[in-house]
C-alpha cells in the first residue's frame, strides 16, 4: 500500500502501543484493562489526557510523573514505537489491498509483543492470548487468501505444536506448555516450512540471548529463560522476510 496509507497506520500502530501497554501490564496481576483509567504506578496519580498522548507525552516529561517524580520506564514508548514500526511495514508489504487481511496482520503482530513481553516479565505465556492467536490462525487459514491454505495452517499447528508438546515430555525443563501453545500458533500462522524456521531463529538467538543476559548478570543462571520473546522475534523476522529466507536458502542448492 502506499506511504501515507503505511504512515498512518505507523501512527495507529503508535496508538495502539500505549493501550497494548495497559495490557501487558494488567493482565497478569488480572485487573480490568478498562477501568481504572491509567494512572502513575508509583503514586497513583490519574493521567490527565496529555500525559496520555504516546511517546510524545514521555518525552516532554522526561519520563517522570508529574506529581510524585518517580521515573517511568522507557519500556513504554519503546512498545509504542515498536508496535508503530511493525503496522507500518506490514501496510507497506501489504500488496493484497485487503482490509481485513491487514487487519489480522495487526493482530498477529501486536499480539505477539504482548506475548513476549508479558513472558519476559512473569515468565509465562496467558492463554487468553495463545488460544485465540491459534483460532484466528487456522480461520484466517481457511478464509483470507494470502498465507496458508486453512488446512495448512492447521496442519502445521498440529505438526509443530505435537512434536514440540512431545519434547517437552521427555525433558520437561526446556519448555513450558504456553510455549508449545505460541508454537501451535505460529505454525497456523506462517504455515509450514516458515514456522519451523521461525522456531530455528528463536533457539538460534536464544542461545545468544541467554549468553548475553548472564553475562551481563541482569539475571542469576537458576533463573529460568523465557524462551517466548525469541519466538515472537523469529516469527516477525518470518513474516517480514520469510521468502527472501526461503529464496536465499534454494538459491544455495
Ligand atoms: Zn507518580
Amino acid at each position: 500500500m502506499g506511504v501515507e496509507f503505511s504512515i498512518l497506520s505507523g501512527i495507529v500502530g503508535v496508538i495502539i502501543g500505549s493501550f497494548l501497554n495497559v495490557v501487558i501490564y494488567r493482565v497478569p496481576q488480572g485487573k480490568s484493562i478498562v477501568f481504572p483509567g491509567s494512572h502513575c504506578a508509583a503514586c497513583g496519580h490519574n493521567l490527565r489526557p496529555w500525559e496520555l498522548v504516546p511517546v510524545l507525552s514521555f518525552l516532554i516529561l522526561k519520563g517522570r510523573c508529574t506529581q510524585c517524580q518517580e521515573k517511568i520506564s522507557w519500556r513504554y514508548p519503546l512498545i509504542e514505537v515498536l508496535n508503530g514500526c511493525l503496522y507500518f511495514y506490514a501496510a507497506w508489504l501489504n500488496k493484497s489491498g485487503s482490509f481485513l487481511q491487514l487487519g489480522i496482520n495487526f493482530y498477529f503482530l501486536s499480539v505477539l509483543l504482548v506475548l513476549a513481553a508479558i513472558d519476559w516479565d512473569t515468565y509465562s505465556l496467558p492463554d487468553v492470548f495463545t488460544l485465540p492467536l491459534l483460532g484466528v490462525g487456522i480461520m484466517a487459514g481457511f478464509f483470507l487468501p494470502q498465507g496458508p491454505s486453512g488446512w495448512e495452517s492447521l496442519a502445521t499447528a498440529l505438526g509443530v505444536g505435537g512434536v514440540f508438546w512431545m519434547i517437552t515430555r521427555i525433558y520437561p525443563e526446556g519448555m513450558g506448555l504456553g510455549d508449545i501453545k505460541l508454537i501451535a500458533g505460529l505454525g497456523a500462522f506462517l504455515g509450514f516450512p516458515e514456522a519451523l524456521i521461525a522456531i530455528f531463529i528463536a533457539s538460534f538467538t536464544g542461545s545468544i540471548g541467554g549468553l548475553l543476559i548472564l553475562s551481563f548478570k541482569k539475571r542469576s543462571y537458576r533463573d529460568p529463560i523465557p524462551f517466548g520473546p525469541y519466538l515472537v522475534l523469529g516469527a516477525w523476522i518470518v513474516f517480514f522476510w520469510g521468502q527472501d529466507i526461503l529464496s536465499f536458502y534454494n538459491s544455495l542448492f
